[in-house]
């Protein structure tokens, strides 16, 4: 969408954006935690209206949206070919970009050993089930993988009553941000074991337990180490894919972990197609994906001109402090950086903020720290139907599992609007707290 944006808005004639799903947004609209435009809108929106947001600059630019079109086929002169409800669409380019995303590595990609029962997911799988099915996938949870999806969908199974058993990491750190592991698993009290896997799957026809083992430095199960954990779901944050069947049509290359290779213009082994975000290499933040979007939208039209194109710096979105956060400190989560901030008492002062934002907020979270709450809620009259909802301005840290428990008990009507109050909980303090849908029909 950024890069439709700003191919739009470089001067390009007409800029079609295909897309497979019945909706804009790519897996935006199933991240309905906050934490999304930090950088790009100085907010910390939902997934969802970071996307009505891009669809909006898309469209009103003047960029084609047409969803539901499933592209299958492109050719090196620049022809795409799509499957619709009507049949097949051809398209000729003078330039295409690609920004088909990423999947997530499956059981299948790590071998676990025992039986297949059901109950075992991906995190985005559980993800989607969750927040856009209204299937809950278990009560007693078990998280293998401590990547940010994993932490993400830790705090977001403990928010809808579920809990969970234990996060456990191959790795020696976690390797999600450091401001995921301090919000969404140090403050819900979820264990995180690391150097430590699941070493069997137990169940027949549905999940019953896992074993747990640690590992030693070479990555090799401990011997007597295994532990059962009774379970009835087992989700998997056991890493992303760049997604690249359209690319692979065109023989267009690939790296070793099924990336597309650009060169710095963000172009690839076919000049004039260009790639961006996960199907590129897949990024942290939605920011820096639309950033990296934006330039490849303008260097397409900077192609068809002529023109000298701009460079992308890969340094850019590798930033953020990842693993586990430093002890007796504060993780800044005002934008993605993450920083570190402890409380120096010889010279009275906060150390470690990369910015003045970060003393306020460290102040704020010694005195009386607040939470955002990211929730679904069910569409009256639809069942299977839900919106993401969160609170319009932060409420006490401590109140956080109540004001979810509160929203498991509501719905909505069909017609409530993106921003509309669905709901006002009152914090023990005293005050209203409006809770708003991030998402409307
Ligand atoms: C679970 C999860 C949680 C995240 N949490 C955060 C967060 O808290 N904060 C943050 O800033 N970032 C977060 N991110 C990262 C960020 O949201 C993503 O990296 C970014 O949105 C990816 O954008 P994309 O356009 O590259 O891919 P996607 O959003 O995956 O979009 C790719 C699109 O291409 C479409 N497509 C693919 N193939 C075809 C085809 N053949 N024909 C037509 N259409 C096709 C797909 O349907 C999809 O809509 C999260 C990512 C995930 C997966
Ligand atoms: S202190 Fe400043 S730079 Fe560091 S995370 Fe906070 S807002 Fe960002």
């Amino acid at each position: 969408m950024a890069a439709a944006y700003a191919a739009k808005k470089s001067g390009a004639e007409t800029v079609i954006l295909l897309e497979r799903d019945r909706h804009a947004g790519g897996i935006l609209n199933q991240c309905i935690h906050d934490g999304f435009g930090l950088i790009r809108y100085q907010e910390a929106l939902s997934g969802p209206e970071y996307a009505d947001r891009a669809v909006a600059e898309a469209e009103n630019m003047g960029v084609e949206v047409l969803t539901s079109r499933h592209v299958v086929k492109m050719s090196a002169d620049r022809k795409v070919t799509a499957y619709c409800s009507e049949g097949i669409e051809e398209y000729a380019a003078k330039t295409i970009i690609l920004a088909t995303g990423c999947r997530e590595r499956t059981r299948g990609n790590i071998s676990i050993p025992g039986s297949r029962p059901a109950g075992v997911f991906t995190a985005g799988v559980a993800q989607n089930l969750m927040n856009l099915h209204n299937v809950m996938i278990g009560r007693r949870i078990v998280i293998l993988g401590s990547g940010d999806i994993g932490l993400i969908m830790a705090r977001r199974l403990t928010l809808e009553g579920a809990k969970v058993l234990a996060i456990a990491e191959i790795m020696p750190e976690p390797t999600g941000l450091a401001r995921n592991v301090s919000q969404c698993v140090y403050e819900f009290g979820i264990p995180l074991y690391v150097r430590t896997t699941v070493s069997k799957i137990i169940g027949k026809r549905k999940l019953e337990a896992v074993e747990l083992s640690d590992l030693d430095d070479s990555g090799n199960v401990v011997p007597g180490s295994e532990r059962r954990v009774e379970c009835d779901a087992l989700v998997l944050s056991v890493g992303l894919i760049p997604e690249n069947e359209v690319a692979q049509t065109a023989n267009i290359r690939l790296l070793s972990n099924n990336a597309v290779d650009t060169d710095q213009y963000l172009q690839t082994s076919i000049r004039g197609v260009f790639s961006c975000g996960n199907c590129r290499r897949v990024m942290d933040l939605a920011d820096y994906v639309s950033e990296q979007g934006e330039m490849a939208g303008r260097n397409a039209v900077r192609f068809i001109k002529g023109d000298p194109m701009e460079i992308w710096d890969e340094e850019k979105s590798n930033c953020m402090k990842k693993g586990f956060p430093e002890s007796d400190t504060i993780t800044c989560t005002v934008c993605p950086n993450g920083c570190q901030i402890k409380w120096d008492e010889d010279s009275q002062s906060y150390m470690g903020n990369g910015c003045r934002r970060g003393t306020v907020f460290a102040e704020q979270e010694r005195t009386d720290p607040k939470r955002n709450v990211t929730t679904t809620v069910v569409v009256k009259g639809e069942r299977q139907s839900l919106r993401p909802v969160r609170t319009k301005t932060p409420v006490s840290r401590d109140e956080v599992l109540q004001v979810a428990e509160k929203l498991r008990g509501i719905s909505i009507l069909p017609s409530s609007k993106i921003g509309e109050t669905v709901f006002t909980y009152q914090s023990k303090a005293g005050e209203d707290i409006s809770v708003i849908t991030t998402a409307g029909k």
